[in-house]
């Protein structure tokens, strides 16, 4: 009989017990709002926000209600208006060019590589009149970052890093999120810290650090955040950003910092599974692993491949033969977006873009989640898996 897996792809880990210990300290006292403080009592919000800053090295740290909310905070925090072009990679997930038609900007898409990051060329064609890059650094591929960041300075492009799959990840030993102007993070379910919803802002700008502030709803109590700017900062944001009412509540910042210490670890966890996986997959006939620069250090919360000689057919039967064994694969090449994937055609609001590279690219993508529920020995018996589906499909036999 042919080896299936049991393991459920959307299954995360367990959270530690101090995060249910802390939850339920926060609704004993049910000052779940977190300005709801007793007297000089600090919040879980902003001692989050203290422990993130400090831990991401950056100055200042915003908690807000998700990472689209950041991305469109950031964006209004850095002077990003009506009519005004922002770029972003074609590659990524439907928030990121959603924030930026949140704003009444105009989404300009720049196309990707077969390495699947941003294409660096086509950046800087794409550049001129442009006013900021919200770069997503999508499913954790980290392009050369030292010269992304010198096409922005030459340009003179805001640089806001969508790190939502690359937290704790680093390039040449600095943090993913320490390029730009500011970073914003996720802390939804499937990213690399679980509150079910959340976002992280940070920036080293006590400017953009105070617009967020006021924009994420602080109701003149700015003062009571854990890392934020000086008072003065204040000043003129505290009057001209309007209430985005997108504030962090202190449940989810209570369940939050019992994690973070533990980031590291899990990120040598998701390590040991990616590499179980990736090994697995090695010179399979047909499948292309996207490269691993020496520079990056990844965090392997997912895994993607392509299979560039499958035609559409191919690829639907291979994700069917897959997933009667029991492995998720999503597909980045279907006509209609399904679940969590899904690519620019169906981004009507951020208007119609001709991106003929990147389409090429995605139209045999794979892509799978690797939660920290599953060993390394099951990232192996997954590859196994992939391998006989792929050679059957290859065969056109069925899986
Ligand atoms: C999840 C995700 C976001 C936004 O996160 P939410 O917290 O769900 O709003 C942004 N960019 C990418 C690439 C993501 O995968």
């Amino acid at each position: 009989m042919a080896e299936t897996f049991a393991g459920s792809f959307t299954q995360q880990a367990p959270l530690p017990q101090e995060a249910f210990d802390a939850a339920m300290a926060v609704l004993g006292g049910a000052r779940l709002h977190r300005y709801n403080l007793a007297g000089d009592e600090r919040g879980e919000v902003a001692a989050l926000e203290a422990e993130y800053a400090a831990w991401q090295g950056r100055a200042h740290c915003v908690a807000v209600a998700s990472g689209g909310q950041a991305m469109q905070i950031a964006l209004r925090a850095c002077g990003i208006g009506s009519g005004d072009a922002v770029l972003t990679n074609a590659f990524t997930l439907s928030p990121v060019p959603g924030a930026i038609a949140a704003l009444g900007a105009r989404t300009r898409l720049v196309e990707i590589g077969e390495d699947l990051r941003i294409d660096l060329a086509d950046l800087r064609a794409k550049s001129p009149g442009a006013r900021a890059l919200l770069l997503s650094l999508m499913r954790g591929h980290l392009p050369d970052m030292e010269a992304l960041a010198a096409i922005c300075d030459a340009a003179g492009l805001i640089l806001i890093e969508d790190c939502a799959h690359t937290m704790g990840a680093t390039w040449n030993g600095t943090r993913s999120g320490n390029f730009g102007h500011v970073a914003c993070f996720s802390t939804q379910t499937y990213k690399h810290l679980n509150s079910g919803e959340g976002g992280l802002l940070c920036t080293d700008d006590p400017g953009i650090a105070a617009r967020a502030t006021v924009l994420s709803g602080s109701y003149m109590l700015f003062g009571r955040h854990g890392a934020g700017p000086e008072p003065d900062a204040f000043e003129a944001a505290c009057l001209d950003m309007p209430n985005l009412s997108a504030r962090m509540d202190a449940l989810r910042a209570a369940i939050l910092r019992p994690q973070l210490p533990r980031l590291k670890d899990n990120i040598a966890r998701w390590a040991a599974l990616y590499g179980a996986v990736a090994q697995g997959l090695r010179d399979a006939p047909g499948l292309v692993l996207p490269p691993a620069p020496p520079a990056e250090r990844r965090v392997g919360s997912s895994i993607q491949f392509r299979v560039p000689d499958f035609s559409d057919s191919a690829c639907e039967a291979f994700v069917a033969g897959c997933s009667a064994r029991g492995v998720e694969l999503k597909w980045f090449g279907r006509a209609r977006p399904l679940g969590f994937t899904s690519a620019h055609r169906s981004w009507r609001f951020a208007g119609a873009h001709a991106l003929p590279r990147t389409d090429a690219i995605l139209a045999t993508l794979f892509d799978m989640r690797l939660p920290l529920t599953f060993t390394p020995e099951d990232g192996t018996c997954i590859a196994r898996i992939i391998r006989d589906v792929l050679g059957r499909t290859r065969a056109g036999r069925a899986a």
